[in-house]
């Protein structure tokens, strides 16, 4: 270990920390567009209205996929946190 120096050592940790987020980043992105649509959420899960197929909530909160003025939406629900689905804001009739 004492023959690495020391900034090589620092740059290393810090080359290996931001792969590691961006890894993590891409995979938390690609979750969210592997949600179903509203409209196949709702069918999947043989809802009615938007209701969190988990805990029954139906307390839900959405935020924008790249950022909060995204019109593509993620849904998730207010009280156990689970990503639920997503929609097109514009496109979609609730929307
Ligand atoms: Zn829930």
């Amino acid at each position: 270990m004492s023959d690495v120096p020391f900034p090589v050592l620092v740059a290393a940790v810090f080359l290996f920390t931001s792969l590691t987020m961006v890894h993590l980043a891409m995979r938390h992105q690609d979750a969210q567009l592997a949600l179903p649509e509203r409209d196949a959420y709702l069918a999947a899960h043989e809802l009615q209205s938007v209701t969190c197929a988990h805990c029954q909530s139906t307390e839900m909160r959405e935020f924008g996929f790249n950022d909060a003025d995204d019109d593509r939406r993620i849904v998730t629900c207010a009280s156990c946190r689970k990503a639920l689905f997503r929609y097109t804001r514009g496109a979609a009739p609730h929307a």
